[in-house]
């Protein structure tokens, strides 16, 4: 099955649209959350992915928009586009934002937003982070989002006895991975806001019979997105982070 794995689409309809437009036919769509906060068309974006039925959970920026987190805990931007967002909302939007999980099974695979062991919240970043959290789930693999950057988390077998350790790959553009016997915490990237210095949209391509993943990022219009943002008067900071992928 050739399976799209996105996260963190952030209210970016051009970026999603380029993602879409790039990966071309797939039998599933699996996403990893905050489908809004940040960028202008949270509407718009729910409607196009739920087109595509995809197997869907939610991430902090969703349930901030819901109520369901204390925006609190957001920068002063982040709480400010989520605020704008929430306005926004339709009540289908705001509908199908509830329903999302916040962990979805799918043998061999686990999915969710920060980490399995705090599936809204925790930023897989250090391997001790994904260490721990390797644990937290039963499945072979498990992919997250969040941080808006891609990468793999591999367990690898150290110092006899059954031990092993965590390293961490940081995946080539178009590079194919097999998931072989080693366990992983697969990031594809983010779709709206990307974090790693690539302003390019970023997506894994799965194919869950192989079981291999393929890294791969898109350009799209970013001027047009950050317009609509400064239309909106979203915080100046959030429109110039596009163009640095940051
Ligand atoms: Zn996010």
């Amino acid at each position: 099955m050739r399976c799209l794995v996105l996260s963190d689409i952030h209210s970016n309809l051009e970026a999603l649209e380029a993602v879409l437009r790039d990966v071309g036919p797939v039998d599933q769509v699996w996403c990893l959350g905050d489908v809004v906060g940040y960028g202008p068309d949270p509407n718009a974006c729910v409607q196009l992915l739920r087109s595509l039925s995809p197997l869907c959970i939610a991430g902090n920026h969703d349930w901030a928009t819901l109520g369901k987190l204390d925006l609190q805990d957001f920068n002063p931007d982040a709480r400010e586009a989520n605020l704008w967002n929430r306005k926004q909302l339709t009540p289908d939007t705001l509908a199908y934002l509830e329903n999302l999980p916040e962990v979805i099974e799918e043998p061999p695979f686990t999915l969710a937003h920060g980490s399995p062991r705090h599936p809204i919240w925790e930023y897989i970043i250090y391997n001790s982070t994904a260490r721990a959290n390797f644990d937290q789930f039963s499945t072979p693999y498990c992919f997250v989002g969040h941080t808006h950057t891609p990468v793999i988390f591999r367990l690898v077998p150290a110092g006899g006895e059954g031990g092993t350790i965590c390293e961490q790959i940081t995946p080539g553009v178009r590079e194919r991975f097999e998931l072989g016997t080693e366990r992983a915490i697969l990031n594809p990237g983010g779709v709206g806001q990307p974090r790693d210095g690539d302003p390019r949209a970023s997506y894994v391509l799965l194919d869950s019979d192989a079981l291999t993943v393929e890294y791969r990022r898109v350009e799209y219009p970013i001027e047009k997105t950050q317009a609509k943002m400064m239309e909106h008067d979203l915080p100046i900071r959030l429109v110039l982070r596009l163009k640095y992928g940051w």
